[in-house]
């Protein structure tokens, strides 16, 4: 067995690693060595580093302020809190709505006013989201009111739920037609305005159903899930332009459209299925498109994120 004998000579103490040589210590490298090592690690950064962004005063929302919104079907629910917050930080609104009837023309003008009190600019127009024509004059016309588009919140959506062998033709087509070809027509119409001033973001409002389906839900969630590729897609040809492009997946959020249509069964399960023992509220999607309209989001694109009290876990 080997044992240090008495006569073998101090070893001498390893430098700690990232310690400031002092004098008398052991020289590790040449000089020559030494200038070596740093020119290697001197063109290493050059290669991988390439011009570097600055990251300073990130989720600054406030610097928002000046930018202008589109978003759909903001008379009510999510679509409605979306706008109020973004116009909180100085954002210019404008919302369509589908106007079939009902009291939407009147809560899209309360809306609104409630707009204007927030001293921005606002545009709010019916137009219905299937009909690519009369998206693409939406868009203009929102456009020439505001003076730009930098931000487009994909919103109005629609459910028609059944089992799906009983499902007619027209419930099907209302669905998708509203939910993926409604977000496609305003995204098309948008990303020009978006592209020529390399800069935009993009949030389509999709669902936890785009992800995980129940019963009677066969068009939503078929839906959901193609606004889901949509959203991917646009990332992927818009990201070299400096437009983000995400989507939220909303568990069961608090709105009329909800609390008068879902049976209060279903609605008790979603609670239990929430881990966190709740349903959402539109302001908690708010938040998040919020923030995902923000520069502290800057490096996020592509992405879903639920909102949904953790249903999906
Ligand atoms: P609401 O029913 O409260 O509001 C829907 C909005 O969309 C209204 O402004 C409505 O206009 C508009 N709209 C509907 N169809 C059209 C159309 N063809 N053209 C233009 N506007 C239209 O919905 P929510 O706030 O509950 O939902 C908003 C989005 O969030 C939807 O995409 C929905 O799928 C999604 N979502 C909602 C959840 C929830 O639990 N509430 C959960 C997950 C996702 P009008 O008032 O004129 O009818």
């Amino acid at each position: 067995m080997f044992e240090p004998s008495d006569e073998a000579p101090e070893p001498t103490a390893p430098r700690p690693r990232g310690r400031i040589p002092e004098p008398g210590d052991e020289p590790t490298l040449t000089a020559e060595e030494d200038a070596e090592v740093e020119h290697a690690v001197e063109q290493l950064l050059e290669e991988v580093s390439g011009p570097e962004t600055q990251t300073e005063r990130l989720l600054q929302a406030h610097e928002l302020r000046g930018r202008c919104a589109i978003i759909t079907g903001a008379s009510r629910g999510i679509g409605r809190a979306v706008a109020l917050d973004l116009a909180e930080v100085g954002v210019d609104i404008a919302f369509n709505f589908l106007d079939e009837g009902g009291s939407s023309r009147v809560e899209a003008q309360q809306l609104a006013r409630e707009l204007r009190q927030l001293e921005v600019q606002v545009f709010c127009q019916a137009c219905d989201v299937r009909n690519s024509g009369d998206v693409n004059h939406f868009v203009a016309d929102a456009v020439e009111a505001l003076g730009a588009v930098h931000i487009l919140v994909n919103n109005a959506g629609i459910g028609a739920d059944r089992a799906l062998w009983h499902m007619t033709d027209l419930e099907w087509e209302a669905v998708l037609r509203t939910n993926l070809d409604g977000a496609f027509h305003f995204l098309r119409a948008v990303a020009p305005h978006l592209r020529a001033q390399e800069y935009g973001k993009v949030v389509n409002i999709a669902s936890v159903h785009g992800v995980r389906s129940e019963f009677g839900l066969s068009n939503y969630a078929a839906s959901k899930a193609g606004l889901l590729g949509l959203t991917r897609s646009a990332a992927v040809e818009l990201g070299p332009m400096n437009i983000n492009v995400n989507a939220v997946a909303p568990g069961y959020i608090r709105t009329t459209r909800l609390t008068d249509r879902v049976p209060a069964e279903i609605l008790d399960r979603a609670r239990e299925q929430s881990v966190l023992g709740r349903l959402g509220d539109p302001q908690d999607v708010a938040a998040v498109v919020l923030f995902l309209c923000s520069e502290a989001a800057r490096h996020i694109t592509g992405a879903v994120i639920p909102v949904d009290g953790g249903y999906l876990l």
